[in-house]
Formats: structure tokens, sequence, C-alpha cells
């Protein structure tokens, strides 16, 4: 749980190193996913809870910015196909926008947050380069701290005015449009 400046997890995540390789699975996930929640979800939030997937999307994002960091672009990159096919194992979603607002309560938590919400991420980080994308959310983080978001502000628009080529046909890609219509 991401309390600000503060994250708790369960007793699960702290295990005897000794026993550590016994586990089939590691705890690295969970803890660099409410770390980030650090800066997405208590350093800048969001607006309303249709655009949960600025703080969902942008942690699972950086699970696997860990997982390359620490084990590599194979490990990375297989944590996205592992996240991919769980996506696509979820056929109610398919038609579902990543902004939206006609959930039930906590539906709004749903696999197009996290795993689509991660990917789309991934996706833009690929188009824009890492130097443009890590400036941009710098920028993001910086200009919004503190402020509640969503993803149409001024500086937002700023940014992708600098960048409107690829923006464009990210956008053309649909999910922002498409969201933003779903959501009216
Ligand atoms: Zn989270």
């Amino acid at each position: 749980m991401e309390n600000s400046s503060a994250t708790t997890n369960t007793a699960e995540s702290l295990r005897n190193p000794k026993l550590v390789p016994e586990y089939e699975q590691n705890e690295d996930p969970l803890i660099s996913h409410e770390l980030a929640h650090q800066w997405f979800g208590d350093l800048v939030t969001t607006k309303d809870w249709g655009n949960i997937w600025l703080n969902e999307g942008f942690a699972t994002f950086m699970e696997t910015v860990w997982a390359e960091s620490h084990f590599g672009k194979d490990t990375a990159d297989y944590d996205r196909w592992e996240a991919t096919r769980q996506w696509f194992a979820m056929r109610s979603l398919y038609d579902k926008p990543i902004v939206r607002y006609n959930f039930e309560e906590s539906e709004e938590f749903d696999g197009n947050a996290y795993g689509k919400g991660g990917w789309v991420l991934y996706m833009l980080r690929r188009q824009l380069g890492e130097d443009a994308f890590y400036a941009g959310l710098k920028h993001y983080l910086e200009v919004n701290r503190g402020k509640k978001r969503d993803d149409t502000g001024p500086s937002q628009r700023r940014w992708k005015k600098r960048h409107t080529q690829t923006w464009t046909r990210f956008s053309n890609s649909g999910f922002t449009e498409r969201a933003r219509r779903n959501s009216r």
C-alpha cells in the first residue's frame, strides 16, 4: 500500500535471504510497483477514479523498468509478454477504454489500468526514445507535484506539441481520443 512516504507491504515481502531461492516468485514486482506510487499516485495523483491508469499504469510500467535494470532486458521482455498474455485472456476488457467513467465500485482497477496501462507507456517510451520519454516524465512530475491530474493539462499539451509526430501517431492508435469519446 502506497501511503505517502511510507509504503507498507505484507509480511510476505520480508524473506530470509537464505530461503529466497526456494520461492517461485520474488517480491520485486510488488516492491517496485508500490515504490513507484510514491511519485505516481502520491506526489502526483489522478483527477478522478476514471484516470486511475495514471497511477496504476505508471506503477506497473516501473515494475518492468526495475526488472530491466536489475535482471536485464530478457527478463523484462518476458514480464511484458506475460502481462500481455494475461490481458488477452480478459476478453471483457477488449472494448473498454483505459480512461472510462462507466464502472461500478472498484471495477476501474482492472487489467486496462494495470497491464495495458503499463504496456501503453512502454510503447510510448519506444516511440519517443529514452531521452524524450524520461524528460517528459520529469516534466510531468515537476509541474504537477501535489496536484490532481488527468492527461489533458497545459503542460501535457506543451509536451505533446513538442513531440507532435509521435504523439499524433500514438493518439491515432486509439487510446486517448477513444477514451475521451467514451467517457462523455
Ligand atoms: Zn498500484
